[in-house]
């Protein structure tokens, strides 16, 4: 990776969205932050993206035929190959709404589009936590739980190029309604939208204050976080014995205060485990936060067909 290359990396989420110009070493040159707002409608929002990629390369001191490539990260489900957002839950207003083609003719570059969990992976890959592991399966804790899996170099893909759904791994058949359709996924027992509706049911506010209260030896909010911790150990064992990973990232908005609690769920989980060459699996904690998602699509666009890898 050298400082050559030059892209912007977009990492669009219900609430706001993340424009970076990024180099090619991965280094975040300038940045800007939109409220999502979808509900003004796509135009709208494409017309916001597209103002503020102008700005944040005006900024940056390049023009927009200086460009590689820009990548966009995404809320999904979205489809990468027809460059297609479709997400009613998170984005409402932009159903079926075409992101890729109205960029490319803006700014006449490679435009790719992805899964907001796979170019944070692709982030922790290229700079972070993941970097020289392979497989590298990454989880991020937050509304939701998120995975993607970088396998032989590239994204895990399945049917219609669509990524791996690991928040809804069934940890407990008796567990909570998903809106998913089934019953006891992880993402309905450890997610931080699980642990705040468990919270409110015992008196507390939300989930970060249940962790803390739990951390502060409060045994109610522990035995809340013991379920989530369990759900957390039975889905890295499914993972451990279905996609085998060299190194499994945890992040998400609730690793940043309760990392070392959950690493110790998947660390037992490994560490119980005989039919896999466990002592090769390691945990680390992503490391570039909330930049991860910008970084990662600003790479996956300098390496696109028709981009330059340099
Ligand atoms: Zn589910």
């Amino acid at each position: 990776l050298t400082r050559e290359g030059r892209a912007v990396g977009i990492d669009i989420g219900g609430t706001k969205i993340a424009i970076a110009s990024v180099n090619g070493a991965g280094e975040v040159l300038r940045e800007a932050t939109i409220p999502t707002d979808s509900r003004q409608g796509f135009a709208s929002g494409v017309a916001r993206i597209t103002e503020t990629v102008a700005r944040v390369i005006a900024d940056t001191g390049w023009a927009a035929s200086d460009l590689d490539g820009v990548g966009i990260g995404c809320a999904g489900p979205v489809d990468p190959v027809r460059g297609t957002i479709h997400n009613p839950h998170t984005l409402p207003g932009w159903m079926d709404g075409d992101i890729v083609s109205p960029l490319r003719e803006a700014f006449g570059c490679p435009v790719v589009l992805e899964n907001d969990a796979d170019m944070a992976l692709l982030g922790e890959c290229r700079t972070g936590a993941g970097r020289g592991f392979d497989p590298v399966v990454m989880l991020t804790f937050g509304t939701g739980i998120g995975g993607a899996a970088v396998l032989g170099g590239g994204l895990l893909r399945g049917v219609a190029g669509e990524h791996p759904e690991l928040g809804h791994v069934p940890v407990d058949p008796g567990g909570p309604r998903c809106y998913c359709g089934t019953s006891g996924c992880f993402e309905s027992l450890a997610s931080g939208t699980a642990l705040t509706a468990a919270a409110r049911a015992v008196g507390r506010s939300d989930g970060a204050e249940l962790l803390q209260r739990a951390r502060a030896g409060d045994e109610a909010a522990q035995r809340i976080r013991g379920g989530a911790l369990a759900a957390t150990a039975a889905a890295t064992w499914t993972i451990l014995h279905t996609l085998l990973p060299e190194r499994l990232v945890l992040g998400g908005g609730m690793m940043d205060a309760h990392y070392d609690t959950f690493a110790e769920a998947v660390r037992g989980a490994i560490a119980r485990a005989t039919l896999i060459p466990a002592t090769r699996i390691s945990v680390a904690r992503a490391e570039l936060g909330g930049r991860a998602g910008v970084v990662g699509a600003a790479g996956a666009a300098m390496a696109a067909p028709g981009g330059t890898e340099r």
